[in-house]
């Protein structure tokens, strides 16, 4: 059988298991040398050998001295392996004393000696080196003390009256004793493995299990997600097709109708986000940007509201900042938007205050210290541990509060790509403080900001007229982006597939192409291959539905431009082709 390495962990619990399972034997064994040791002397009495006396002096001191290692291992100060060898090695000094007086016939010494050599074999499990250490020992003793101590004559009646036997016994025993606790061994190590490999399927099981109730808790949240505004659109476009064109309702059904759709998409958005960050397709862009200015802009998108609100945001930022840190400036925003947002959300009077510290800083890296405060309703602690699961919400809000309850997840697990943690301290009607802590590297010189691509705002503003070529075949993507364009005045032609954009696409005239990926007859991808064949400079703007990070990597390396994500708002949508148009975006309302 094939050798198995054994770790060093599985030694030491079969140690361990050696032990409990032969401690049984280990007494057995003591015992029966015990008592039948001075009964031996029976059979040389019962065969008129005058030898029996010595025989039942000497067994009685070494049964007594059995007796003694009994009691010590009773108290557990020695183990039972170690009870059974000092047994051994103790009646080998005595049956080697024994052997060593004038005998008539060795036959009853040699066999009693020999059944005891196989008993011993049978019942024990000893590390093999102890069976070694006995077996030398008699293989040494016996025959020397009957050479040295007796009459040099009286080996060769012990060869010849069973002691080749014996000693052969004594040479097999410790290859007995690897035989039979290799195979224990073994066993016990099948079973060992077929333990861990049971609590590793459990383990497994219980996470395929929680994935599975994840996966239906989320989607019946989905559903309950979705359907809610979804109702609120369905509904008031009905009401609104069955008013009076001039109703004066029709503005506050419109104001219900934009808070449905937004609410829609604000969760549509966080769901994507927050799948997209759950199956690793989120990877942080980095670049170098001025953390100042990052939270100047963040302050002045938050003061309508907190003005709206009549209370206080105080930003606190630490003038010792350096001018530039390396990170994703996007999601840093994301997040600090998602912690303040929910601030003044949960505030109706006092202040939010954000607050950024520098911590640490040396050569290459700077350490900030971000925190969130509020003086708002608070988070009971009994809600804090789970604050940050997906679909948590405290309390029912009302209409003007609904959020999505992914926001809190969606920040972790952003924080953690910038490998820092999210801490809550909470006390109902007083506020709450959500903080953390990234490390940044950094750079003190002038940088240059991302550069615009100006080649194409040039060509473009060449143009008297914009004309851009939309290829969908979806027709209310189409009637969406074709009346955004209208309104502003920019001529399009309308391709129905791929094939149908390469070929209005060679009759020229065109400034920038939006490019659905998934059509009939030829795709978005093909399409675009065609047309870069002929010209590499046309922006091309990919529209799609999909999130995922791997359509956009492929979007980038099939030759588009560009790349806009379904559903858009139309601002949004302004800003992002205008450059392209060589319109300045700041111009737009
Ligand atoms: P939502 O989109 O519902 O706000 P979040 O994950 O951002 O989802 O927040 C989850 C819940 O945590 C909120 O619904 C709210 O009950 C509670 N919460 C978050 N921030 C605050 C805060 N600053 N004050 C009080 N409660 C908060």
């Amino acid at each position: 059988m094939k050798n198995i390495a054994y770790a060093k962990s599985f030694e030491r619990l079969w140690q361990s298991e050696a032990e409990a399972e032969n401690k049984l034997y280990n007494k057995l064994f003591c015992i029966a040398f015990l008592l039948c040791n001075p009964a031996a002397s029976i059979g040389f009495y019962l065969a008129n050998d005058p030898f029996y006396l010595t025989l039942l002096y000497t067994h009685c001191i070494s049964s007594s001295l059995i007796a003694v290692l009994l009691l010590l291992h009773y108290k557990k100060v020695i183990t039972g392996q170690q009870m059974s060898f000092i047994t051994q090695i103790m009646l080998i000094c005595f049956y080697t004393y024994l052997l060593a007086q004038p005998h008539r016939s060795y036959a009853q010494s040699c066999l009693n000696l020999t059944l005891g050599i196989i008993f011993t074999g049978l019942i024990l499990r000893w590390p093999v080196r102890y069976a070694l250490a006995s077996s030398l020992l008699s293989i040494i003793l016996y025959p020397a003390a009957i050479y040295f101590l007796g009459e040099p004559s009286a080996l060769k009646m012990f060869f010849a009256e069973g002691g080749v036997f014996l000693l052969l016994a004594q040479f097999l025993f410790p290859f007995v004793m690897k035989v039979s606790v290799g195979k224990d061994k073994r066993e016990f190590y099948y079973r060992y493995n077929l333990q861990e490999q049971n609590v590793e399927l459990e383990k497994q099981k219980t996470i395929a299990e929680n994935a599975t109730k994840a996966k239906s808790d989320f989607l019946s949240m989905m559903s309950h997600e979705i359907r809610t505004p979804l109702n609120g659109i369905v509904g008031i476009v009905h009401i609104m097709m069955d008013e009076d064109q001039n109703s004066k309702n029709r503005n506050e059904l419109l104001t219900t109708l934009k808070f449905s759709s937004d609410h829609l998409m604000a969760v549509v958005n966080d769901v994507l986000d927050f799948s997209k960050i759950n199956a690793d397709h989120i990877q942080l862009d980095e670049f170098a940007f001025d953390p100042g200015l990052l939270f100047e802009n963040l302050r002045k998108t938050f003061v309508p509201r907190t003005d709206e609100k009549k209370i206080d945001l105080i930003f606190d930022i630490d003038s010792r900042l350096p001018s530039h840190i390396i990170s994703d400036s996007v999601r840093l925003n994301q997040v600090i938007t998602n912690l303040i947002h929910n601030a003044i959300k949960f505030t109706e009077t006092g202040y939010v205050k954000f607050v950024v510290r520098e911590i640490t800083r040396d050569d290459k890296t700077v350490r900030l210290h971000f925190s969130v405060e509020d003086t708002g309703i608070g988070i009971p602690v009994e809600e804090q541990p789970t604050i940050f699961e997906s679909f948590t919400q405290v309390r029912q809000e009302d209409s003007e509060n609904k959020g999505t309850g992914l926001g809190l997840a969606i920040s972790k697990e952003l924080l953690l790509l910038f490998k820092s943690d999210i801490y809550l301290e909470s006390e109902p009607g007083k506020g709450s403080v959500f903080s953390f802590e990234i490390q940044f590297p950094y750079l003190e010189e002038e940088v240059t900001v991302k550069p615009v691509p100006l080649k194409k705002i040039m060509t473009a503003i060449a143009f008297p007229q914009a004309k851009v070529l939309v290829a969908d075949d979806n027709k209310i993507n189409v009637t969406l982006a074709t009346m955004l364009l209208k309104r502003k005045n920019i001529l399009f032609e309308v391709a129905q597939n791929g094939k149908e954009a390469y070929e209005l696409f060679l009759q020229g005239g065109f400034n920038l192409i939006l490019m659905d990926l998934r059509m009939p007859v030829m795709d978005g991808f093909e399409s675009t291959a065609l047309i870069r064949k002929i010209d590499q400079d046309i922006p091309i703007i990919a529209l799609t539905a999909s999130a995922f990070g791997d359509e956009k990597d492929r979007v980038h390396a099939s030759g588009f431009t560009g790349y806009l994500t379904k559903p858009f708002i139309p601002e949004d949508f302004y800003a992002y082709i205008f450059p392209f148009l060589g319109v300045q975006t700041a111009k737009v309302s």
